[in-house]
């Protein structure tokens, strides 16, 4: 049984959807969350409401984790508000899809820096945290779309595919501290951000799931509640698909 009391979680993106799921999951064993969004102050009170009638701490935290500055801000905060850092979820993340050909070079490169460039910049901020400590759990949201890649998602795919090469050369760095970082690579989860795409892509990516289902968030989480657990401590550099077998 998976015990995370006592240890403290940055989720990031952790107001709506995926990271919500996370959010709660990880508070529902016994971790408290600091609850980071981006500008959607009302859907980070209720998560921290939510977490908070589970028994555990819970704050929110307004940060854009593609600024270095922000990222940097934020861990402090939340050290000198937990008392440390034992768990950092990295799963904000936008789209902006296009084929290349129309692709607008603003929407590249913000894809770029709030999902990879994000990711980087909180591992940066949180790190010598993590080293002095000598234990610690990061995981990274990535994608299927970053392993297959996927007309219309070049920037995203790029992004995703690149927080898979920064997971596993973190992980390497940090491996002899006994920090771990893994990534998650989803594949069509129920949140706001597919609820957005058209109903004829929605219908062909249900085709494509063999279990004929779409994901849920909790889906996403137990897998990263297991990642963040002490029964996965012998685990790094591990990109996880949680898809239903979409990306086979
Ligand atoms: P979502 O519903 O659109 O939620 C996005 C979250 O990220 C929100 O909490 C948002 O905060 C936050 N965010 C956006 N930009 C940010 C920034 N610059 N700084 C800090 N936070 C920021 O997305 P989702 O579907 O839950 O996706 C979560 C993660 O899973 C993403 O990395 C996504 O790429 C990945 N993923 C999703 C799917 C899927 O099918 N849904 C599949 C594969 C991977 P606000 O509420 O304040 O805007």
């Amino acid at each position: 049984m998976i015990n995370l009391s006592g240890k403290n979680a940055i989720v990031t993106g952790s107001s709506r959807g995926i990271g919500k799921a996370i959010a709660i999951k990880l508070a529902s064993l016994g971790a408290n969350v600091a609850v980071v969004y981006a500008g959607n102050r009302e859907k980070a009170d209720e998560t921290v409401a939510e977490i908070e009638q589970l028994g555990v701490k819970a704050k929110a935290y307004s940060c854009d984790v593609s600024s270095m500055n922000d990222a940097k801000n934020l861990v402090t905060e939340v050290i000198a508000d937990f008392g440390g850092v034992d768990i950092l979820v990295n799963n904000a993340g936008i789209v902006k899809d296009g084929l290349i050909l129309s692709m607008k070079e603003e929407h590249f490169d913000s894809v770029i820096n709030v999902n990879l460039k994000g990711t980087f910049n909180m591992i940066k901020s949180t790190y010598q945290h993590f080293m002095k400590k000598r234990s610690g759990r990061i995981v990274n949201i990535s994608s299927i779309i970053g392993i297959n890649g996927n007309a219309g998602q070049a920037n995203y795919a790029s992004a995703k595919a690149g927080i898979i090469g920064l997971t596993k050369s973190a992980a390497k760095e940090l491996a002899a501290r006994k920090v771990t970082v893994n990534a998650v690579a989803p594949g069509f989860i129920e949140t706001d951000m597919t609820a957005a795409m058209p109903e004829k892509a929605k219908e062909a990516a249900l085709a494509a799931i063999p279990m004929k289902r779409v994901g849920a968030g909790e889906d996403i989480a137990n897998a990263v509640a297991f990642l963040v657990s002490d029964e996965a401590s012998y685990i790094t550099g591990e990109v996880l698909k949680v898809d239903g077998g979409m990306a086979i």
